[in-house]
């Protein structure tokens, strides 16, 4: 069960419960969804609140609404597949090797392992084109 804050056209604020999102979807489009207080059929679901961030904070990361578990484990996996198959494990030796291959001092390859916060500021500086993995809980 979800519980969605709801709002009704005359802006009498009650939640709701349903068995999920899609539900309420349903429900909402089938005009099923009753103000308790005036029997208002129209009713939209009140949004989350926003903010705004001070100049040079990162924004936050948007979460994925409503993205059925299934896909998420689905798309980990496969990230998973393509870096332990297309990508050589360099460990702590990540820096140094993205720059040997940034220089041309070794073969350029796919690459991963892990750097300091000091070595990605380093290899900014250089130029060196790296991104990073997301770090997700594993399916359980
Ligand atoms: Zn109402």
């Amino acid at each position: 069960m979800i519980v969605i804050d709801l709002k009704c056209s005359q802006d009498h604020y009650f939640e709701g419960w349903f068995a999920g999102l899609e539900v309420f979807y349903q429900q909402q489009k089938d005009g099923e969804i009753q103000c308790p207080i005036c029997d208002d059929h129209q009713i939209s679901r009140l949004l989350s609140p926003v903010a705004i961030r001070r100049h040079g904070e990162a924004p936050p990361q948007p979460v994925p609404e409503a993205k059925p578990e299934a896909t998420l484990t689905k798309q980990w996996q496969e990230l998973k597949n393509y870096l332990q198959t297309q990508f050589e494990e360099v460990g702590t030796d990540f820096a140094k090797e993205a720059l040997k291959m940034h220089y041309g001092a070794a073969e350029k390859r796919n690459i991963k392992g892990s750097s300091t916060a000091q070595e990605e500021e380093v290899l900014q500086k250089e130029g060196v084109e790296f991104f990073k993995i997301p770090v997700l809980k594993e399916g359980n």
